[in-house]
């Protein structure tokens, strides 16, 4: 590797897999150039949460991180960990400093099936985590009440909106959006699915909302028009925009295969839909974050699955899955390898993504999530380590195949 990539890492079980999944899988094979940041709780607490703005302005400056899943303290971390505050959430700190939007994608393997049968190819769903409902002011009335929406301009003008005359008591809510975010979303958007090589869709009620949504698609146009569609159609791609409830119908009777661009409630809602129709276990999960300006990075869509490690630090074995880990490793290294135009890194990449689904697939070793849903129903379910030491074996064969390796 010629440039770095920023490796955050993190907490509980997922620190113990991050750990190993380096040990086995990266170093003996891959000349491993990290810039390291620790976000264990008490680090953060240390320094004052100042080590994680640290890893976000680091990403900015190489462009690429991984990230391990981080605890966001609530009152009872605090007192486990004997914390000064509950300090923020990481992933809210880096994606502020970043301004990105979160992609998440399925990761497919074929003894685990859809819920929805005509599904063949992911459906990566992006989500807008800025404005809507999220940031909107609500309130109740009662009967008789009257209100307005008043915009104070720079110069001192104002304009009124008048809502239709109330007929009882009620609730009412104020939402925004700024353009410039949605711009960034657009373009992260576009950005992503170049990237993915795969089509993109926006969808959202321009027919309802004439002024809100409406501005979305012709923002979410104008990027288009002006700064990809020659981009995409370079490279056989597509941008669609629908009304969001035919998006959601023709997306129940795709196959797949598309970047799906959501509002912040739409992506809420159906990135968990999507993600619990498609594999069923957020182990096989990956969460990427793509900034306006081209900053990446990639982590497990799962948490520090703090239950495996109470068990895992009394001694017991456990069947925590590592896929999602490994994919954020791989998916970060392929960053970094398309950036440094890399080949082998990114060979080696595919390679070992392709060895974990070869271990799931052919060779039916799985952890006890997968094993859960899988079809036909599987007994030989291991613990972590041993996952790991057979997508090893089986990567160290395909890379001395490759001639990336030698015995
Ligand atoms: P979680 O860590 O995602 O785990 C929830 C449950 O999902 C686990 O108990 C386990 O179910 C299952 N699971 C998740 N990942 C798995 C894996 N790799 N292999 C097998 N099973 C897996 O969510 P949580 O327990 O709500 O949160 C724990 C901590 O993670 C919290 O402190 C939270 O703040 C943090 N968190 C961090 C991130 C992030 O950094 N991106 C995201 C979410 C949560 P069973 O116990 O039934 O086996
Ligand atoms: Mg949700």
């Amino acid at each position: 590797m010629t440039n770095p990539i920023v490796e955050i890492d993190g907490d509980e079980m997922t620190r113990i897999m991050w750990a190993w999944v380096k040990e086995e899988l990266l170093l003996p094979y891959v000349d491993l150039k990290t810039e390291y940041y620790d976000l264990h709780v008490k680090k953060r607490d240390e320094t004052n949460d100042q080590i994680t703005i640290q890893a976000a302005e680091a990403i900015k400056k190489w462009k690429v991180g991984v990230k391990c899943a981080t605890i966001t303290p609530n009152a009872e971390r605090v007192k486990e960990y004997n914390l000064k505050k509950e300090w923020p959430s990481p992933n809210a700190t880096i994606r502020k400093i970043l301004d990105g939007t979160i992609f998440r994608a399925p990761i497919l393997v074929n003894n685990v099936k859809p819920a929805i049968r005509f599904w063949k190819k992911p459906i990566i769903i992006a989500r807008h985590a800025f404005g809507d409902i999220y940031d909107a002011v609500s309130a109740k009335f009662e009967e008789g009440s009257e209100a307005e929406l008043v915009i104070k301009k720079k110069d001192g003008n104002v304009v009124n909106y008048n809502f239709p005359k109330f007929n009882g008591s009620g609730i009412i809510e104020a939402k925004y959006n700024i353009d410039k975010s949605i711009t960034g979303f657009a373009r992260a958007s576009f950005s992503y699915a170049l990237m993915v090589k795969l089509d993109l869709w926006f969808a959202s009620k321009d027919t309802i909302s004439k002024v809100y949504d409406a501005r979305f698609k012709e923002i979410f146009n104008s990027v288009y028009e002006n700064e990809y569609r020659n981009l995409f159609e370079s490279n056989g791609l597509h941008y669609n925009y629908y009304l969001i409830d035919d998006a959601l119908a023709r997306a129940v009777r795709s196959e797949g295969g598309f970047v799906w661009a959501c509002k912040n409630y739409e992506g809420d809602v159906f990135s968990d839909f999507v993600s619990t129709a498609f594999v069923g276990t957020l182990a096989l999960m990956t969460s990427e974050l793509m900034s306006p300006e081209g900053y990446y990075e990639s982590e497990a869509a799962h948490g520090t699955v703090q239950r495996h490690y109470y068990r895992y630090l009394k001694g017991e074995k456990v069947s925590t899955n590592p896929t999602a880990i490994i994919f954020a490793w791989t998916r970060g290294l392929k960053r970094r390898a398309e950036l440094d135009e890399n080949q082998e890194l990114y060979k080696f990449s595919g390679l070992l993504e392709e060895s974990v689904k070869k271990i799931i697939e052919s060779d039916k070793i799985m952890t006890q999530d997968v094993a859960n849903v899988a079809e036909p129903p599987i007994n030989a379910v291991v613990d972590t380590q041993t996952f790991i030491k057979a997508v090893k074996k089986n990567l160290e064969n395909s890379l001395i195949k490759a001639g990336l390796f030698k015995a």
